[in-house]
């Protein structure tokens, strides 16, 4: 990464934003963050181009891989340092199995904000990943016990395959209704908000009733379900570039057909689903659920699935939007810390345009110039 200079930056071009687009004179100080004013002596950054408050990913797992949980800080931070370089500056952690406090505010690395571990039942979720509560009225201490260890999120897993219906094993939620109210009071009243891994139908109506702020997936929402979230304000994460998976989900679960022909029919539905959702109001942000079976860094292929599910505004979904939902500046406010994207053509015309920034400023430092 290179210095920024004492004088600070200097970038030219065309802003985008809640408003759309508008000419952009910014300038960045000597500590990284946004001047208010322009400053003499500043060196140029970027004297063209379209410029994207950082990308958002509202659905990631750092310190997860493909084989479990990651031990090694250094490799959680490659992961981090992947997604960095493809213009995520923030990251909505949906739970990790290790602790990653320690590379949140590390200036190299996109901001991280944590849910903790996640929240399951013995059985009821990948083994060795979450916080495994054997009786399930424990939820709301254990909830309490995440929201303190995270940065505002506690995830819930709200539903997975019990594998305890043998033949007729099928999605199935984890958790009583009774206990969810409770435990998303209590991750309330901390000033944390809840989110839950949800593929099918049955587990929502409980969590989306208790207040839950997130359903993360939401592959088996109806309309009544969504009509209820749009009243409240439910925000929905599908992480569409994982529901792609579910198809060879299905086809690994030989032993369980009735669950793999549920996984099949979720996947058929989902970008129609989401289409809906979007169409009734809930928000709905990018996630791309990477760390286990999705590698980093894709955030662009899920913002290319939003458009294709109908979002009217899938930039922001993974920009603007979702950095005001995180309560984050949505663009360059004087004061904020600089993270921008630049890329060379304008994405609203081409999402491929996302795949390659020509630029990449965090907290006010240039990452990488031209590809
Ligand atoms: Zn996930």
């Amino acid at each position: 990464m290179s210095d920024l200079p004492a004088a600070g930056w200097r970038l030219r071009g065309t802003l985008l934003g809640p408003d759309g687009a508008q000419g952009a004179d910014l300038y960045i100080d000597g500590s990284g963050r946004v001047s208010p004013e322009p400053l003499p002596g500043a060196e140029d950054l970027a004297t063209g181009g379209w410029i994207v408050p950082g990308l958002v990913d509202a659905h990631c797992h750092v310190g997860l891989g493909p084989n479990g949980p990651i031990t090694d800080l250094e490799e959680c931070a490659d992961q981090a340092r992947t997604d960095r370089d493809a213009g995520t500056l923030l990251i909505r952690d949906c739970g990790s199995p290790v602790d990653t406090s320690a590379l949140r505010l590390r200036e190299d690395l996109p901001e991280i904000i944590r849910a903790g571990r996640h929240v399951a039942r013995p059985k009821r979720y990948i083994p060795g990943l979450a916080a495994e509560l054997d009786d399930p009225r424990l939820l709301g201490e254990e909830v309490r016990t995440q929201a303190a260890r995270g940065d505002g999120w506690v995830k819930l897993v709200g539903d997975w395959i019990d594998r305890g219906l043998g033949d007729g094993a099928d999605l199935a939620p984890l958790w009583p209704d009774e206990v969810l109210a409770e435990a998303v009071g209590a991750a309330h009243e901390m000033g944390a908000r809840v989110t839950a891994h949800v593929f099918g139908t049955d587990a929502l109506p409980g969590l989306i009733g208790a207040g839950i702020d997130c359903i993360e997936h939401g592959t088996g929402l109806t309309d009544d379900l969504i009509s209820e979230m749009a009243r409240r304000g439910t925000a929905l994460v599908p992480t569409l570039i994982n529901v792609e998976t579910f198809p060879s989900i299905a086809e690994q679960a030989t032993k369980y057909p009735r669950y793999a022909g549920h996984m099949r029919d979720l996947h058929a539905h989902a970008w129609e689903t989401v289409g809906r959702a979007i169409e009734a109001g809930v928000a709905v942000y990018a996630g791309t659920d990477a760390g286990g079976g999705i590698r980093h860094g894709r955030i662009a292929d899920e913002v290319a699935e939003l458009a294709r599910a109908g979002h009217p505004d899938p930039i922001g979904a993974a920009s603007w939007s979702a950095r005001a939902w995180l309560g984050r500046p949505a663009g360059p406010v004087a004061g904020a810390p600089a993270d921008l994207v630049v890329y060379d053509r304008d994405p609203r015309d081409d999402l491929d345009v996302l795949r390659d920034p020509s630029l990449v400023v965090i907290r006010g430092r240039r990452v990488s110039v031209g590809t």
